[in-house]
């Protein structure tokens, strides 16, 4: 059999489908072609659904299998005679053809995915496998073509690529689509030597919403704040979801440091705007951190961290607005590093301290009562303000441990000073401890082992603890109440509960904050707040104390409305044990 003769046999073989080792004629043919060939040979019989395009050695088209027909629109009388260029879609470059046919001579086979053109016209991408057929002596004869149409399998790989890259909750590019987006706008960035900015967006108390109002709430939040931020940042730039309820904005262009400020308040102005959930508003808002390229990081992971720390920082300033990247925020983190290190240590090297501040009558100067404050003289830092330390130590879960070690603190101080004449020594107590029942039992026990009277400690708690989970918060109150442990509310003036809630907790005493006294009595207005806050109490029954009093015109200011007890420098100063000692003596 000829050369020629053989190869028509394997086309006829390629094109039927036949099995090819079931004829002795192309047994004989699989001898001399190369192993790749006879890859070919059984992909293509095996692969029927392939379009198959056998040409001579000049890549003049001498067949095609009805396949090809089909997926091209051509029948074998239009393509015979021609150039497999037929079907060119002029998506790929010379470049790219010159490269083809150099490893299809060089290695006889060529494998990849290019872009044809139908008769219709219509462009499709196809999974081309070329092989060269050569006679026994290495002479190229012809080149056998397989193709795929790959428009199933491209749609299947941007169904993945949704998977892998696409936030399914909101729709929204995901973390790992946001960095490789991070990443390229950085480089382009730099190459055209301009700015971009990477926006981080926290929402603030979110997960409140998630516990109160439940996790499809808090998705369908998500939602809408995805819609949202989408719109006001318009379709030019990318909103990803990056995790919880943080969310990023890229800023390819950045006009100038005003307008990303402009824009980082639209986004939070977005959020700020109620939502509609069951028929009830309910009111979010966000906290956003800014990093500029190049100014605050050269690399995608600064970017984004040092936004992040902006984000903690505007979070820190009373959420609710936002902030650019600052260097000395970073040395901030690294701070709270330390802080956090050495209030470990402060506890277990008992470096904490009480100190005793007097409450007295402001006519005869009479001792009522101390508050305990908490004090901490680190060997390093020097002395840490409690404002400093117990914010940490909530944040830590340090808190629970530290209100149990100044509570025992306290009585048995109270213990140690049994023959002297008693007064009730009020203690802070932080929201987080009145979130858990137990701490009834705490303060039950801790009286028992020191054999103190319950009247002799009292409570303060600022509004703030009231908030958090209410009922749980009114449980402890009021068992306290029963065990005759009164409670102080501190700080009073500056939150916002109404008058009506205040009343249906068993508070005794109102500790008007210092900062209405602090201008008396000068400050017109703060007198007639203070002056209506003593009548308000007095109407409920409440004993009202001063605080932060310093001067002698805020004690005679006070005394003439009527101010029973004080307490602040104008008396003393918080004291230590000895002093405070003196003072029980006096
Ligand atoms: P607070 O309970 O309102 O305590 C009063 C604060 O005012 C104390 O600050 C006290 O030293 C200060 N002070 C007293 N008189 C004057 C005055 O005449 N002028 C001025 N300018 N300040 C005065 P301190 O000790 O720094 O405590 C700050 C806050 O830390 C306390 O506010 C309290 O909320 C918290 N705290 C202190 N000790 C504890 C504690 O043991 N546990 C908890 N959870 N919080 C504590
Ligand atoms: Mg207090
Ligand atoms: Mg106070």
């Amino acid at each position: 059999m000829s050369e020629t003769h053989a190869a028509e046999r394997v086309s006829d073989s390629l094109l039927s489908c036949d099995s090819i080792e079931e004829t002795p004629e192309a047994r004989d043919h699989t001898q001399c072609a190369s192993s790749e060939y006879q890859h070919l040979v059984h992909g293509g019989i095996n692969a029927s659904v392939d379009g198959i395009i056998i040409t001579d050695a000049r890549g003049v088209i001498q067949s095609v299998n009805s396949r090809f027909t089909l997926l091209t629109g051509y029948s074998a009388e239009e393509s015979v005679g021609n150039r497999p260029g037929l079907l060119s879609s002029g998506r790929q470059s010379a470049g790219f053809y010159r490269t083809m046919w150099r490893t299809l001579l060089e290695q006889d086979y060529w494998q990849g995915e290019i872009w044809s053109r139908n008769k219709n016209g219509e462009v499709f991408p196809e999974w081309l496998t070329i092989n060269a057929i050569r006679d026994a002596s290495g002479q190229l004869q012809q080149f056998a073509a397989i193709f795929s149409d790959t428009t199933a399998r491209k749609r299947q790989e941007v169904q993945i690529r949704r998977l892998v890259y696409c936030d399914d909750l909101t729709g929204l590019a995901n973390r790992r689509l946001f960095l490789e987006r991070l990443e390229q706008a950085r480089a382009m960035a730099h190459r055209e030597s301009r700015r971009m900015a990477v926006i981080v967006l926290d929402l603030d108390l979110f997960k409140r919403i998630n516990c109160t109002l439940g996790h499809r709430v808090g998705d369908q939040v998500l939602s809408t704040i995805a819609t949202r931020l989408q719109a006001t940042v318009g379709e030019e730039e990318s909103v990803a979801r990056l995790g919880g309820d943080e969310f990023s904005v890229l800023v390819h262009q950045v006009e100038s440091l005003d307008a990303l400020g402009t824009l980082a308040t639209q986004l939070i102005e977005s959020i700020c705007c109620p939502f509609e959930i069951h028929d009830s508003p309910l009111t979010l808002s966000a906290s956003i951190g800014i990093s500029v390229y190049p100014e605050h990081g050269e690399s995608s992971e600064a970017l984004l961290k040092h936004a992040d720390t902006a984000v903690y920082r505007a979070k820190a300033a009373g959420r609710k607005q936002w902030r650019f990247y600052q260097p000395y925020m970073g040395q901030h983190n690294q701070q709270v590093l330390t802080l956090e290190q050495s209030l470990r240590r402060a506890l277990d090297a008992n470096e904490l301290d009480v100190v005793y501040q007097p409450q007295a009558t402001l006519k005869e100067g009479r001792l009522v009562g101390f508050e305990a404050l908490l004090r901490w003289t680190d060997p390093v830092l020097g002395v840490v303000p409690p404002l400093q330390f117990i914010p940490l130590a909530e944040k830590l879960g340090l808190i629970d441990h530290i209100g149990r070690w100044v509570l025992d603190r306290v009585c048995s101080q109270l213990h140690a000073w049994r023959h002297l004449p008693r007064v009730p020594v009020a203690i802070n107590v932080s929201a987080l401890q009145l979130n858990d029942e137990r701490f009834v039992d705490e303060v039950e026990r801790c009286l028992a082992r020191y054999s103190l009277p319950p009247e002799l400690i009292e409570l303060e708690l600022t509004e703030s603890c009231l908030i958090p989970n209410a009922e749980v918060v009114h449980k402890v109150l009021q068992r306290l109440r029963e065990r005759r442990i009164r409670l102080l509310l501190d700080d009073f003036g500056t939150g916002y509960s109404s008058l009506s809630y205040l009343r249906r907790l068993p508070i005794s005493v109102l500790k008007i904050d210092a900062s209405f006294i602090r201008e008396l009595p000068g400050n017109y207005e703060d007198g007639e707040l203070v002056s209506a806050i003593l009548s308000m109490a007095k109407a409920l029954g409440l004993e009202v104390i001063a605080e932060g009093l310093e001067t002698d015109a805020q004690a005679d200011f006070l005394r003439t409305l009527g101010c029973g007890v004080a307490q602040g420098f104008w008396l003393a100063p918080p004291l230590n044990v000895p002093s405070a000692t003196d003072w029980l003596m006096r």
